[in-house]
């Protein structure tokens, strides 16, 4: 009989007391993904899976918590069973050299881990021909593990990895359609941080398509979180404000202060403690220390920027490793160029900034964005 065994990270199993508040959550979101008709049994340490269908494991590699899977062959704990069943598992892959190794979690199993691997591994040698053993570098390890039955695999494959998604509260996620901030998102969620996106949309200097790209995101996203709550803010009437009644350097920083506070807004309304952000440090002249420190004082909640310390390399190889990469490099601008200043303020000062905003009626221009937002569910 097949079954998946499914590892999950060894954070959960740290967590004393709150074990099992944190494996019961990750139970939920794979029952979320994997659909009502697969059987889920947890069983010390492991999740087993029964009935399932071809696509369970490529939905269980993205559940966040858990660190791999493997279709095992399941049978009684009886050495000679075993045997049988390891050669016949092995009987159907292609290999030159092969290692079997044992873990027991039931410890009352009759032989020890290396008696039952040598026991295994001389019944493979003596079933199949012109094949070797090789401990250092095999083409296949042959993996025991003795449970409640005997599980047997070769197959592992991982997953994410991290906390299980909502184990960490919620925050505010600004996501633009760019490489950085889907990426920001995957890393917060994955530390179990519930994520609802904002984006900024300055219809009709940004196209439809660039809506439209950044729900791909979100879709993408949501193969990892299973759903995913996207806030769409109309934003060209606070733009067109700054451009007219502000310094034209001065306007990416005052457009950035405008994005955390609305983020705030709907933070506060969506009963989340933080903001996150892709910046990364030094990227762009709105993301040195100085504009950070601008764009963060407008604001009293945490703001994560969990890519602060990232080259962009990095972040791309994660982009393309997560699926948003190509998404992101959709050709649709985010921000139309008459909203980029030529020569933005890469140092600015608090106090400047609040005296230039002096000229614009900041509450009416919030409550007026976030009263018109439009909400897309995925
Ligand atoms: P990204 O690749 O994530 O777009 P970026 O390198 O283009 O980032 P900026 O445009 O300076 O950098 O944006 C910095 C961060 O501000 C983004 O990572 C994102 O979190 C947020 N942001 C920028 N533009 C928008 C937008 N239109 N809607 C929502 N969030 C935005
Ligand atoms: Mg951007």
């Amino acid at each position: 009989m097949k079954k998946i065994l499914v590892k999950y990270s060894s954070e959960i199993t740290l967590k004393g007391l709150n074990r099992k508040t944190f494996e019961d959550l990750l139970i939920r979101n794979i029952r979320q993904r994997i659909g009502k008709e697969a059987n889920i049994i947890k069983e010390s340490g492991r999740i087993i899976i029964e009935n399932y269908t071809d696509e369970t494991i490529e939905k269980l590699r993205k559940v966040f918590g858990v660190l791999g899977v493997a279709e095992a062959t399941v049978v009684e704990k009886d050495v000679e069973k075993i045997c049988e069943a390891a050669v016949d598992h092995m009987k159907k892959i292609n290999f030159k050299t092969f290692k079997v190794e044992c873990k027991r979690q039931d410890k009352s199993f009759p032989l020890n881990s290396l008696e039952l691997s040598k026991k295994v591994g001389g019944a493979i040698l003596k079933n199949i021909k012109d094949i070797s053993v090789d401990v250092h570098d095999p083409e296949v390890t042959l993996m025991i593990e003795i449970r409640k039955d005997a599980y047997i695999y070769s197959n592992y494959l991982e997953g994410q990895g991290g906390m299980p998604y909502k184990s960490a509260g919620k925050g505010v996620l600004l996501l633009s359609g760019g490489i950085d901030s889907p990426v920001a998102g995957y890393m917060l969620a994955k530390r179990g941080l519930e994520l609802v996106g904002v984006y900024y949309h300055s219809h009709p200097y940004t196209s439809e398509r660039a809506k439209e790209k950044v729900i791909s995101l979100a879709k993408k996203l949501s193969e990892y979180t299973g759903s995913f709550k996207l806030y769409v803010v109309p934003f060209t009437k606070i733009q067109m404000e700054i451009i007219e009644k502000c310094r034209e350097d001065e306007l990416t920083i005052i457009m950035r202060r405008f994005m955390m506070s609305i983020a705030e807004e709907i933070a506060k309304k969506e009963g989340a403690l933080c903001l996150a952000t892709g910046e990364s440090l030094g990227q762009v002249a709105s993301q040195t220390l100085e504009s950070m420190f601008v764009t963060n004082s407008v604001v009293s909640m945490p703001v994560f920027r969990p890519l602060v310390g990232m080259d962009k390399v990095d972040i791309m190889d994660i982009a393309r490793e997560i699926g948003t990469y190509d998404i992101s490099i959709l050709p649709y601008e985010d921000c139309c160029t008459i909203f980029v200043p030529k020569h933005p303020k890469t140092k600015p000062r608090l106090q400047d900034i609040e005296k230039s905003e002096e000229a614009l009626d900041i509450k009416a221009l919030i409550d007026d964005a976030v009263n018109n937002v439009e909400i897309i569910n995925i």
